[in-house]
């Protein structure tokens, strides 16, 4: 019904170009965000047992890190207009 797929209208008040869903980088982000962090815990394993204490502060770090990017790239996508929930059409 649609032929451009990126152009999306509201299904509540129809307005189009109003729904704005999470951008797709955040998807893209979710790799780099596991290998920062995979980094980090090596990094920290290979300085030695005196940075061990730093460890769970980095995996913490991580997971607030990793977990936001999970729900960022998992977002309803909202309309601008009417302010609902716009859940993906295709
Ligand atoms: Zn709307």
């Amino acid at each position: 019904m649609n032929t451009d797929h990126f152009a999306s209208a509201c299904p509540h008040c129809g307005a189009r170009g109003s729904v704005h869903g999470p951008s797709p980088l955040w998807k893209l982000a979710i790799i780099p965000a596991w290998v920062t962090m995979a980094l980090m815990v090596c990094g920290i394993a290979l300085l030695g047992p005196m940075n061990i204490p730093l460890l769970p502060v980095v995996v913490f770090g991580g997971i607030c890190l990793l977990s936001s990017v999970h729900r960022n790239a998992s977002e309803e996508p909202e309309c601008g207009s009417c302010g609902k929930i716009a859940r993906a059409l295709t």
